[in-house]
């Protein structure tokens, strides 16, 4: 596919609108001194489900990540953990432990931010889901809109007028002062449509 016509993927479109929801909420889990860092569980007729931010400070509860409560409480409000034909959006790359999770909940699709060049148990440092020890495969879409969610994922919650002057900013910044990450999200989907880099 052409960059320009990804551009005007209304799939990749879509994809990006959810995600800058899950950065908005990612930011709350900053300003709660966590690790911000949210995922959102969306169902096959494009509907939010369930959501989930990082508690693991608050709960003391080294499990406690955004995709574990994001699928739990999607499991808990079907009445069913199987999640197939539903889509997990989250703002970091999965560690192990919610890769793993990820694939146990059968959904049917990963929409990730930011790389996790650490831990990242999707494609950057293994990858889980097409291992061996997987027992379901997933489409798997990192990189939408990775750069707002590297910095709430890096940072917490920054200033996006301050931290986007070493940052590449859209080139529509004069046109939108882009005080937050979540506002800018979206100043990010402007730009990455029109330069087609999802
Ligand atoms: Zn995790």
């Amino acid at each position: 596919m052409e960059a320009k016509d990804l551009a005007l993927d209304p799939a990749l479109q879509r994809h990006q609108g959810w995600m800058a929801q899950a950065i908005a909420l990612a930011e709350t889990a900053g300003q709660q001194g966590e690790v911000p860092v949210a995922a959102l569980v969306v169902s096959p007729e494009d509907q939010l489900v369930a959501t989930g931010v990082n508690r693991r400070e608050r709960d003391q509860d080294p499990t406690a990540h955004a995709e574990v409560l994001a699928l739990r409480a999607a499991g808990q409000t079907l009445g069913n953990w199987n999640l197939t034909g539903y889509c997990l959006y989250v703002t970091l790359e999965p560690c192990p432990m919610c890769a793993g999770a990820i694939v146990l909940s059968r959904v049917s699709r990963l929409v990730y931010g930011a790389a996790d060049p650490k831990t990242g148990a999707v494609r950057s440092v293994i990858n889980i889901p097409d291992s061996a020890a997987s027992n379901h495969r997933l489409t798997v879409l990192p990189g939408v809109l990775a750069n707002p969610c590297k910095i709430s994922s890096d940072s917490g919650l920054l200033n996006c007028a301050k931290t986007a002057s070493r940052l590449d900013r859209p080139t529509n910044q004069d046109a939108d002062p882009c005080y937050s990450l979540s506002l800018w999200a979206e100043c990010c989907i402007v730009s990455e449509n029109r330069l087609g880099q999802p």
